[in-house]
């Protein structure tokens, strides 16, 4: 019998009662008994709703109340000394959020920050780096899976516990604050002992298979690694604690990562969406009654499973390997996937088709089950289930919904010439110079000021119909005529109109724009209780009208000074959403970029000078693999260009990112080609500059000037010496001032203090040229 497996599920819960439960024992309305009781309730509702959609092996030990990687750091006794004196529970979340407390009369005041977050693989989830020392010891401490295992038996529900793999754990840990560079993997003979005895513990619970996650296979890695893995396996194989192990990859291919410990396991899980062609690989590999795990179900998205495409694949694996060595999977776990499409019920009342193309968590483990029992008992035994399968898969190919023939006609015939601005930079600048009359050193923002309590009270009332259309429009008007004069008054040079009519910088253009939908419940977690629910792509990607020149001409028409236009950029509209799996990513981010195209040539032809096109998410869509970086780029940074060259040589073209560490992709910057780029600096190294400097980078440059995160007022000193230090690497007439980032989440007193500093600076440097 093929099985029908999963590795893991969205633990914030059905509607983000688990967020809410932390959060209320965070503020203190619930007791520590109270939090239990409740992540209970929810594990239960989960593991039952599983089994009910017919999943076989259904995961515990997932399940966190802030972060998996946290639970392993904890439960080994990786605790750095700073949160050694807390209980368990505090500790846990201290080290996950940080803890402020007063003393009281029995307990002394704590003041600790959070531990180091970092992006799990090129996922949007967020983990806790574990901080090693290098007599790192570990001691095992009520570990989360031997708990969960028994709460679900209790039940009369037989679960495959989960662990963050020995390797992957180490490697993506860090030497702790003032110990010296060290290889983490070093510790791992100290670890293992650990996991055996976890192992022992989970046996004796009455396990029988362990998922062991080793995320960390997908990676580039040196030989060293590898032979860590074959190691670990080794020895947990040869302490025979009785349970068998599937360990599992996903995110990407393991290519020859897994050979030397593939020996020592009992199955291997591979995300065969990623990486389809792994299955012919891995398959000659299998030997004495080894399990392949296929990922066929994808655990990142939202869109409805290709059954019959998935069934093929999973029975050329049991023709090779016997229906007892195949279970069916997602791709990874479904904590990465939205809870249900039960909830989406303005989707299914407004748009039934595009409903019949959605699948969450829920809806991923019921296709799962199908597969696995078409294998086993044959196509009948599920026919009605396919053939409506497939004929959602039809209509979503067919759909006038999702092909829009306009847009791929333009998209297949862009010319040559489009992908580039008509002249080089130099002759640009002449042009722009000419025109702006800028001084030296100019000054600017990044766009967004204070998103102020009246401003989402607006937003919100005219969302609900209590404020009509008019009073809105008239409502931001007013806040944009605040912005300007602020503006003014601060003396800065190139204005922007503050994006008061923005909630978010890709939902706003998602409503802007066809192909996009928004749903009501579909989050998925960020990091800790966080989580975000992105807009939905669905179809070709062209403008509804015009989107936002009424506000800048508007804004323009307030002032002499150059007003800056402000569009989110294709790559950033497409990573911050749940993009459509039925075309190509380089083909739905040119038909952005030719919506934004169309855009910024309205700009232009409605007098704005300077136009900026954020791309915040270029970085961080960059794909694993060293050897997939070209071809990503090249779409991405072409895409950018599409939607930025449609303009005459005197409009300048400005692009934004939120980090400045562009040493490993400095040319893919470069060929952005930006007339001025605006970065985030200030928390950075300076010598993080020092690569435009080495690469004789052209164009214009604004580092940030001071960090947005923060209330805290910069003083004219402090950004004097770092305007200074920028000086060291920036040519003088490149460099522009600005802060680090848009200033939304500050308040305006705090804003016009730091903006004032930050104009009397660029004026000192100004006049000593
Ligand atoms: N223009 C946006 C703002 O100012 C940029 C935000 C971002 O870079 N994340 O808010
Ligand atoms: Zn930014």
């Amino acid at each position: 019998m093929v099985k029908a497996t999963n590795l893991g599920f969205p633990y914030v819960g059905a509607q983000r009662e688990l967020k809410k439960l932390v959060e209320s024992y965070w503020s203190g309305k619930i007791t520590e008994a109270d939090l239990k009781a409740g992540y209970l309730k929810i594990q239960e509702a989960h593991w039952k709703v599983q089994q009910e959609k017919g999943v076989e092996h259904i995961p515990s030990g997932e399940f966190t109340l802030y972060d998996r990687v946290l639970d392993t750091a904890q439960q080994f006794g990786v605790i750095p000394q700073r949160y050694q004196h807390l209980p368990a529970l505090d500790q846990f979340f201290a080290m996950g959020r940080g803890l402020q407390r007063p003393a009281t009369e029995t307990t002394p005041k704590v003041d600790v920050p959070a531990m180091e977050m970092k992006k799990w693989f090129d996922t949007n989830y967020h983990f806790i780096v574990p901080e090693l020392e290098n007599d790192q010891t570990f001691t095992l401490q009520a570990p989360r899976a031997v708990e969960q295992f028994k709460a679900a038996k209790a039940l009369n529900i037989h679960t495959r516990p989960v662990l963050v793999g020995p390797v992957s754990f180490l490697y993506l840990g860090k030497p702790a604050k003032g110990v010296a560079d060290f290889d983490t993997l070093s510790l791992l003979p100290k670890l293992l002992p650990q996991y055996i005895e976890l192992l022992k513990q989970l046996k004796e619970a009455g396990a029988d298979w362990v998922q062991i996650d080793e995320p960390a296979l997908i990676y580039d890695l040196a030989a060293p690694v590898k032979q860590a893995f074959a190691t670990a396996y080794q020895s947990l194989q040869a302490a025979a604690t009785g349970v068998k192990i599937l360990v599992a990859a996903y995110f990407g291919r393991i290519e020859s990562n897994a050979e030397a410990l593939l020996p020592h396991v009992d199955g291997i899980h591979l995300d065969l969406v990623r990486a389809p062609q792994e299955l012919d690989a891995i398959i000659p590999l299998l030997t004495n009654g080894q399990v392949l795990s296929a990922g066929v179900v994808d655990g990142r998205n939202i869109w409805i499973n290709n059954l019959a495409k998935s069934i093929e694949l999973v029975e050329k694996a049991v023709q090779a390997l016997g229906q007892d060595r195949v279970f069916v999977a997602p791709s990874c776990s479904l904590a990465h996937s939205p809870f249900s499409t039960a909830f989406e019920t303005k989707i299914k009342a407004a748009n039934p088709e595009l409903y019949s193309w959605l699948s969450y968590s829920v809806e991923k483990c019921g296709e799962i089950a199908t597969i696995a029992k078409a294998v086993t008992q044959g196509r009948e035994a599920v026919q009605t289930e396919l053939q409506a399968n497939a004929a959602a898969i039809e209509s979503r190919r067919t759909s006038p919904q999702t092909v829009n023939p306009q847009v791929r006609d333009r998209v297949a015939q862009v010319p040559a010439e489009a992908w580039k601005r008509p002249s080089a930079f130099p002759v640009r600048r002449e042009a722009q110079v000419k025109k702006l009359n800028l001084p030296l050193f100019p000054t600017t923002t990044i766009g967004s000021f204070p998103q102020t309590k009246e401003i989402r009270v607006a937003r919100q009332k005219h969302n609900k119909g209590e404020l009509s259309d008019a009073d809105y429009d008239a409502f931001i008007k007013e806040q944009m005529k605040y912005m300007v004069q602020q503006q003014e008054e601060l003396d800065l040079d190139v204005l922007v109109h503050g994006e008061p009519e923005r909630n978010d910088m890709v939902e706003h253009f998602g409503h802007l724009l066809h192909g996009y939908d928004f749903t009501q419940n579909g989050w998925v977690v960020s990091y800790g209780s966080r989580c975000v629910k992105p807009p939905v792509i669905f179809g070709d990607v062209s403008r509804r009208c015009p989107m936002t020149i009424e506000e800048i001409k508007y804004a323009q028409s307030l002032t002499k000074r150059p007003m800056k236009g402000m569009l989110t950029g294709p790559v950033t509209m497409m990573k911050w959403s749940f993009v459509r799996d039925d075309i190509p990513a380089d083909q739905l981010c040119a038909q952005i970029g030719l919506a934004l195209r169309d855009e910024v040539v309205d700009l232009e032809a409605a007098g704005i000078p300077c136009i900026q096109v954020d791309e915040p998410a270029i970085r961080e869509g960059l794909p694993i693999r060293r050897a997939d970086w070209d071809a990503y780029l090249e779409w991405s940074v072409g895409c950018f260009r599409l939607s930025t060259s449609g303009v005459r040589d005197e409009t300048q073209i400005h692009t934004h990112m939120c980090y400045s560490d562009f040493n490993d992709i400095f040319d893919a910057i470069a060929a952005m080609d930006a007339d001025v780029i605006t970065i985030e600096n200030s928390k950075s190294d300076e010598k993080l500059l020092n690569i435009f400097e080495t690469k004789q980078y052209t164009n214009e440059i604004g580092p940030g000037l001071y960090d947005i995160h923060s209330p805290r007022v910069p003083s004219v000193e402090e950004m004097k010496q770092r305007f200074a230090d920028m000086l060291k690497y920036i040519p003088t007439h490149l460099l522009w001032a600005n802060p680090d980032c848009g200033l939304k989440s500050r308040q305006w007193p705090e804003t016009k203090a730091a903006l004032a500093n930050m104009v009397e600076v660029a004026k000192f440097f100004r006049a000593q040229q």
